[in-house]
């Protein structure tokens, strides 16, 4: 089968289109015909070395799955040849204690597909029978491949790690990101009145399209005065953040009193100076989150097939030129989700 291939890890990492054995089920396991893969952040992460987890090459990246069952174990009672699926990119034991209650997310023995194994940048796939997911029929391979690692994050930070009500205010960063332009449909949709940012003005457009009040210009320092004057001084209640770095302690000068940032990205910098006393002072909330859960995916790909949760996708590329996509995601161009179609 064709595949891409990390050869080595570094700047720049090297890959090649290769033709490589067809991967082999082992128990448990299943093999997908991966029809789209969604190219992400983590992606570029894990092939520039920097990733705070081990990689090793050559590997197969790509975590972002959507494809058909090729092949299942007889005996396996709920899926058969042919099912259009979803793949959870965070693979989890089932067996640790987090797994039991049904937080995968926080799994002691968690690895991540196209990361730490094989991924979906190929034309097949091996995967645990427990990460799959059912597609709506009504939901693309390509909506799947645009939303089930971002979009489902943004589910698992605004439902799991915070609470949203009708009227909480919701400061959305980067709206042409895949979380964000996730995160400010899904806050719209649990009624939340939404800001966002972007850099540039057809990335703040794209917010204010997608249900945001108001958009205002990450470029400028100190952006989060801007944010501050459309809240009445008051600030935000909850923070989506992912981008880590400077922009996370930005956020706590437009967080209001008792508000919470829930951060699930650092690119931007994985160590900041944190003053802590603004932060007790004003009782406010700092939460991490990781990945998500299958019922973060099922409840993605439902909002998904209902319409209130639309994919953004910027471009679709054939295999052979997903180099063209890491390319144009690493000089932040993209305008929404780059997905890799497999035919
Ligand atoms: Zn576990």
């Amino acid at each position: 089968m064709k595949a891409l291939i990390l050869q080595t890890t570094g700047a720049p990492p090297t890959r090649n289109l290769a033709d490589i054995p067809a991967p082999v089920a082992l128990r448990g396991e299943a093999v997908i015909r991966v029809r789209a893969c969604g190219v992400n952040r983590l992606d570029l992460w894990a092939a520039s070395g920097s990733l705070p987890v081990r990689v090793t090459t050559p590997l197969v990246q790509g975590c972002e799955i959507a494809g058909d069952i090729l092949h299942v174990p007889s005996g396996s009672s709920d899926w058969t040849v042919g099912d259009r699926v979803a793949v959870q990119s965070n693979l989890f034991c089932g067996r640790c204690e987090f797994c039991l209650r049904g937080e995968e997310s926080t799994c002691l023995d968690s690895i991540l597909l196209g990361v730490q194994r094989n991924g979906g940048f190929a034309e097949q796939v091996a995967v645990p029978i427990s990460s799959l997911v059912r597609l709506p029929d009504d939901v693309s391979f390509d909506s799947s491949a645009a939303l089930t690692l971002a979009g489902s994050t943004a589910v698992h930070m605004l439902t799991k790690r915070a609470t949203v009500v009708p009227g909480t205010t919701v400061l959305v960063i980067a709206a042409a990101s895949g979380v964000g332009s996730a995160a400010i449909q899904i806050a719209r949709h649990l009624g939340a009145r939404v800001i966002t940012t972007g850099s540039t003005a057809t990335k703040r457009q794209l917010g204010l399209t997608l249900g945001a009040e108001a958009a205002v210009d990450s470029s400028e320092p100190g952006w989060s005065k801007e944010v501050r004057r459309l809240t009445g001084k008051r600030g935000v209640d909850l923070i989506v953040e992912h981008v880590g770095g400077d922009v996370l302690l930005e956020c706590f000068h437009c967080l209001a009193r008792g508000g919470t940032i829930v951060t699930c990205g650092a690119t931007a910098g994985k160590t900041v100076p944190l003053d802590l006393w603004p932060m007790f002072v004003k009782e406010q909330k700092l939460v991490g989150s990781y990945g998500r859960t299958r019922a973060d995916m099922e409840l993605t790909l439902k909002l998904a097939s209902t319409g209130h949760l639309r994919p953004v996708i910027d471009r679709t590329y054939p295999l052979d030129e997903a180099a063209d996509a890491f390319e144009r995601l690493s000089r932040r161009e993209a305008l929404g989700k780059l997905v890799i179609r497999i035919p």
